[in-house]
């Protein structure tokens, strides 16, 4: 498997007429090149938590996830990469057909477990599970050991230049952790990708209280909610690569992109503004589109 390459980041301006035409810049910070399975964000998420098992000497992983979960299978590649047993505890039951996501992280040696969903929401594991071999980590790695992680994200390029850094959020583990590093005066832009997710505020600040103000959530762009899409999102993200050469996936980093783009055009942000638009990958997920639905 093709190891993992922080080198392969890269800060790249974004030429699109949307930020063009407002007198903003805008850089795309390109987190989906660090791997092609364990893009984004979950390597930087899951890396503390890794450091944590390896002197816990507990034996075995296990974390949660859905179907199309990139935390999953991400947490399957970097477990095999790193030679250390993982369990999925997958939520819901075993469907007929495996999700290409599911068939990967299996694919990585990963055991998958189905719980029911009413098991699954009070993450109540199976018995055989309450041993103490086994180190849990929480669903989408969401918790301080993840925050601080995520805070590595800005290690990356020169933060400074920034007025407002943008991302997607899921759990906002990652929302918090660039708070974390933020610098004063930078603001966090949030594109909650969950519909209605009024919890999302406080998921993020019980990771790092006391910078509500730099934080601002926009839930306008879930497009009907986790995982769903129209053809204006379609649309959008076949456009936006034709401008940018941008690959997006469609239940994260699209909707950050179009939701960001309607604030500009909206002028929410002031002219002379310098966005940092955080792409976190995802686009293994886009393998449950219709073939052709997207252009690249
Ligand atoms: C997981 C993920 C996110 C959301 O991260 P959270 O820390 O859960 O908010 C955003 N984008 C992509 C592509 C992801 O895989």
């Amino acid at each position: 498997m093709q190891e993992i390459n922080i080198e392969n980041i890269t800060t790249d301006p974004l030429i699109h007429p949307v930020f063009l035409n407002a007198g903003l810049s805008a850089d795309v910070l390109r987190l989906d090149k660090i791997h092609p399975i364990i893009s984004g964000n979950k390597w930087f998420k899951l890396r503390f938590y890794l450091d944590d098992f390896k002197i816990s000497g507990k034996k075995e992983i296990v974390t949660f996830g859905g179907a199309w979960s990139n935390h999953i299978v991400a947490t399957a590649a970097l477990c095999h990469q790193l030679g250390i047993k993982a369990t999925g505890m997958i939520r819901g039951e075993k469907p007929k057909t495996s999700s290409q996501t599911l068939i990967d992280a299996a694919k990585f040696g990963m055991h998958l477990e189905y719980m029911s969903r009413t098991d699954y929401k009070g993450k109540q594991l199976p018995e055989n599970f309450n041993d103490d071999k086994y180190y849990l980590i929480p669903e989408g790695g969401y918790g301080k050991r993840g925050m601080l992680g995520a805070a590595t994200i800005l290690e990356l390029n020169n933060k400074n230049k920034y007025t407002h850094i943008c991302c997607a959020a899921g759990t906002g583990t990652m929302a918090a952790g660039l708070l974390h590093a933020a610098l004063p005066g930078q603001s966090i832009e949030v594109v909650s990708v969950l519909k209605n997710f009024t919890g999302l505020e406080d998921a993020i600040l019980s990771l790092k209280p006391d910078l509500q103000a730099r934080l601002h959530i926009h839930h306008e762009y879930h497009i009907d909610g986790y995982a769903k899409y129209n053809k204006d999102l379609i649309d959008f993200m076949n456009d936006f690569f034709k401008q940018t050469s941008i690959s997006s996936d469609f239940v994260y980093s699209a909707k950050m992109f179009f939701g960001i783009s309607d604030l500009v055009h909206k002028k929410y942000f002031l002219p002379q503004s310098r966005l940092l638009l955080i792409h976190c990958g995802g686009l293994q997920g886009n393998a449950s589109l219709g073939k052709g639905t997207l252009i690249f």
